[in-house]
């Protein structure tokens, strides 16, 4: 069932919390393909309802990034999650979430902001103000929807550590379920902006995915140094690749770190073909 309006969420939410059914949140930009589906069928397989929440979130975008051309495949998005046993798509307008004229201002709305610690890097330090947009949104989708499960994936896994960071601090009623990443034969994370890149693109954006592995086996042969492991990534790239960062963090605190271990996670940032494309991996994961 495709719904627009805050009041109808609500007023399904509550029947089925009167009947003592558990509730799953997915929250999405839309554009779904197979890792939005991973998310979506742990959730119908763990939860009595399921809603998915579509919706382009403006005050996540920074300027100069692609709110407007964004991919929008409503009807495709809502046939596949009926198709997968989704009771709501919940697809708001922006002015529905948040009022005409409070967009993109945080003159006039209530922002969540998360803790300086862990945005000031990785892809906080190029998106400013990007994770207060995103936790601005879910905050509300939680308030709306008041889940009793919420879905994440690994493959935005700053964002997912932000989130549980959030869902601890503000003692928010909701269990984080994060996913792990889904990717093609070839590697390649799926991402809904994967769509912007040519055939070519494509196989030059296979050098994240070959980095993170290479980079994996080498600490699995015994090499802990950090710079050790990040020189290993030079042989992938070439004028292709604009690299933005290559970095190893600890992945429950986002804390940096010189010596690799089974808890660090490597994450990657870089353009192909003037698309910014994400990955990560975790050393310690079999
Ligand atoms: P998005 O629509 O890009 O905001 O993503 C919505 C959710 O799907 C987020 O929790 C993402 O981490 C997750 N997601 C996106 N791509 C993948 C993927 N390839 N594998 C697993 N989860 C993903």
């Amino acid at each position: 069932m495709l719904i627009h309006t805050i009041k109808e969420v609500r007023e399904q939410v509550k029947e089925w919390k009167k009947l003592g059914l558990t509730v799953g949140l997915v929250p999405t930009m839309g554009a779904l393909h197979n890792g939005h589906l991973s998310l979506i069928k742990k959730a119908v397989e763990k939860c009595d309802r399921v809603v998915v929440s579509v919706f382009v979130n403006p005050i996540q975008f920074c300027p100069g990034e692609d709110l407007e051309k964004y991919p929008r495949t409503l009807e495709a998005d809502t046939k596949l999650c009926d198709d997968a046993g989704v009771n709501i798509v919940f697809a708001p307008s922006p002015a529905e979430m948040y009022g005409e004229n409070q967009m993109r201002t945080n003159d006039f709305l209530t922002y969540v902001i998360p803790p300086f610690f862990y945005v000031n890097k990785l892809c906080g330090k190029s998106r400013v103000g990007h994770f207060d947009g995103v936790c601005t949104v879910v905050n509300k989708l939680f308030n709306i929807v008041q889940p009793d499960f919420t879905f994440f994936g690994e493959k935005d896994a700053q964002q997912l550590i932000i989130i549980q960071k959030m869902v601890k601090d503000l003692n928010i009623p909701v269990e984080i379920i994060p996913c792990p990443i889904v990717r093609e034969e070839s590697g390649l994370a799926l991402s809904s902006r994967n769509k912007y890149l040519s055939d070519e693109d494509k196989i030059h954006a296979l050098a994240l995915s070959k980095i993170l592995n290479n980079i994996k086996n080498c600490y699995k042969k015994g090499i802990t140094d950090v710079e050790a492991l990040k020189e290993t990534a030079y042989q992938f790239l070439d004028e292709h690749h604009d690299l933005e960062y290559l970095e190893f963090m600890n992945q429950n605190d986002l804390e940096e770190t010189t010596k690799a271990d089974d808890t660090t996670r490597v994450f990657i940032a870089c353009k192909v073909g003037g698309v910014r494309l994400i990955d990560n991996i975790l050393l310690g994961e079999k």
